[in-house]
């Protein structure tokens, strides 16, 4: 299963096949995985992800378990199911 490549940040337009995009603002996106991506954190395959680039950000229906990663410029919050 491919995972996400963080090495030199994470564009997701580089996963148009895999991620469906759901929600785009200027400094944020959250997409939902259709395909079988695996998480960078913990290997598991993952429900959605929100990628952004702003230095603080509130979240809010995040339910179960979820990894966090980053790249130099970007915070990306993954969701799973259990
Ligand atoms: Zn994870």
């Amino acid at each position: 299963m491919p995972t996400i490549d963080l090495t030199d940040g994470f564009d997701y337009h580089e996963y148009r096949e895999q991620l469906k995009l759901i929600e785009e603002t200027r400094d944020a996106a959250h997409l939902e995985n259709r395909a079988d991506l695996v998480c960078p954190a913990c290997g598991r395959p993952f429900e959605a992800i929100l990628v952004t680039t702003a230095r603080t950000r509130s979240l809010s229906g995040i339910n179960g378990p979820f990894c966090l990663a980053r790249t130099a410029e970007q915070v990306l919050v993954l969701t799973h199911s259990e």
